[in-house]
C-alpha cells in the first residue's frame, strides 16, 4: 500500500502489516478512481481474438474491439473439485464450493488451507453449530502460502535461469497446497478445544441418498450424515482452454505444458502480452499474485515506445 503514513497504520495488521480488507477496498477504489479506470471499460466476456493483417480484433458479447497490443490478464477462473464431488453434483447432491457466489453454511467442509479453516470458523459463529472440518493431513502452518523469498525481485532472474521442465517441477510441488498462517492456526486450534470445530484428518468418502435428501459420510471406523458439503478445495492450476486456446493454436503462438513462453517483456507473439497465472514460466510461482502484477507491469514495454 502506498498511502500516508502514520494514520494507516490502523490499517494494517499483524506482524507482516498486512492491510485490513476495508483498507485494501478503499485502496483499490482509489486507484480506479486516481487512473480513471472505469472509463475505458467494456462490461463483457471476450470470446475470441483474431490476427487481421494491420491489427487484433478482440470479439465479445456484442462488441468488437480493434487493437494494436492485447495485454491476457485473465487469472485464476475455475474451482477446483474433485472427480468423486463433481458426480454427485451431477446428481444433485448438496455438494458447494467456497468461492461460489452463494455457498450455503453447510456443517461439513474439505479442505486444508486458509479458506477452508476460515470458512469453518464463520460457520460456527454464524450458526452456533459444530463444524466438521475434514482435512487430508495436519494442518500446514505458514505464514505465506509460498516462500516469502520468491517475492523479491531479485529471484526472477534465478527463476529464468532454471531449466524449464524445473521451473514446472517447481510449480507442481510448491504451489496449491494449502497453509495456514499461524495466528489463524492458533484460533483454529482453540476452536477445536472449545468444540465449536470437530477437526477429522481424512478425506472421506461420500454417498448421496436423494430419497433422503441426506450425503453420507463414511471415515475411518465410522460414518456420520451431513445435509451439505462445502469444497474449500482452491483454485484449478490456470491452463489455455477455450478460445484462448484456439487463438494459441490458430497464431502458432508458443505454448509449454498448456502454458504461454512469453519473452522478457511478457510478449507471447502478435502483438499479445499476458500477465497473471499464465505468466508463471516467465515470472515464477508469484505471476498470480499481486505482486506478480506488479513485474508483470515493470517488464511491460511502455506503449511511448511500441512500434505504431
Ligand atoms: C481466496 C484468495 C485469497 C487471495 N489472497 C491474495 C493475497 O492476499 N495477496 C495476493 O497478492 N494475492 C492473493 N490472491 C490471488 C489474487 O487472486 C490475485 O492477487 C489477484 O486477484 C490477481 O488479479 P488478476 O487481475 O490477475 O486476476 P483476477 O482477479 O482473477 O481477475 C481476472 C479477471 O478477468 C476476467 N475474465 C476472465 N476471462 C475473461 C474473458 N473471457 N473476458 C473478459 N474478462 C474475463 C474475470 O472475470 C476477472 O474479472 C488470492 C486469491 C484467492 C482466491
Amino acid at each position: 500500500m502506498h498511502r500516508g503514513e502514520n494514520a494507516d497504520v490502523a490499517d494494517l495488521a499483524g506482524m507482516f502489516r498486512r492491510p485490513r480488507h476495508e483498507a485494501f477496498l478503499r485502496h483499490s477504489r482509489e486507484l480506479v478512481a486516481e487512473h480513471g479506470l472505469g472509463e475505458g471499460l467494456i462490461a463483457g466476456r471476450v470470446h475470441s481474438i483474431r490476427t487481421e493483417r494491420t491489427h487484433l480484433l478482440v470479439q465479445g458479447e456484442g462488441v468488437e474491439v480493434a487493437a494494436r497490443r492485447v495485454l491476457i490478464a485473465t487469472g485464476s477462473n475455475a474451482h477446483r473439485v474433485p472427480p468423486w464431488a463433481r458426480r454427485l453434483q451431477g446428481e444433485g447432491a448438496p455438494i458447494h464450493h467456497a468461492f461460489g457466489p452463494s455457498a450455503p453454511l453447510d456443517h461439513d467442509i474439505l479442505g486444508g488451507g486458509i479458506s477452508a479453516v476460515q470458512r469453518a470458523l464463520l460457520v460456527h459463529r454464524a450458526t452456533g453449530r459444530t463444524v466438521r472440518l475434514w482435512m487430508r493431513q495436519p494442518v500446514r502452518v505458514a505464514d505465506f502460502d509460498i516462500d516469502r523469498s520468491w517475492g523479491k525481485h531479485r529471484f526472477v532472474g534465478r527463476w529464468t535461469e532454471m531449466q524449464v521442465p524445473d521451473r514446472l517441477d517447481f510449480l507442481r510441488r510448491h504451489t496449491g497446497r494449502g497453509t495456514v498462517p499461524s495466528g489463524l492456526a492458533s484460533r483454529l486450534a482453540r476452536a477445536v478445544r472449545r468444540g465449536s470445530i470437530e477437526l477429522e484428518h481424512e478425506v472421506p468418502s461420500v454417498e448421496w441418498d436423494p430419497s433422503r435428501e441426506r450425503l453420507l459420510l463414511r471415515g475411518e471406523g465410522r460414518a456420520v450424515e451431513s445435509s451439505g458439503v462445502t469444497l474449500a478445495t482452491g483454485l484449478q492450476r490456470e491452463t489455455l482452454s477455450g478460445w484462448l486456446r484456439s487463438f494459441a493454436e490458430s497464431s502458432g503462438l508458443p505454448v509449454i505444458n498448456g502454458v504461454p513462453r512469453l519473452e522478457r517483456d511478457m510478449h507471447w507473439g502478435r502483438g499479445v502480452y499476458v500477465c497473471g497465472p499464465l505468466a508463471r514460466l516467465r515470472l515464477g510461482p508469484m505471476a498470480s499474485n499481486i505482486v506478480g502484477a506488479r513485474w508483470a507491469t515493470s517488464k511491460l514495454p511502455s506503449v511511448r515506445m511500441l512500434p505504431v
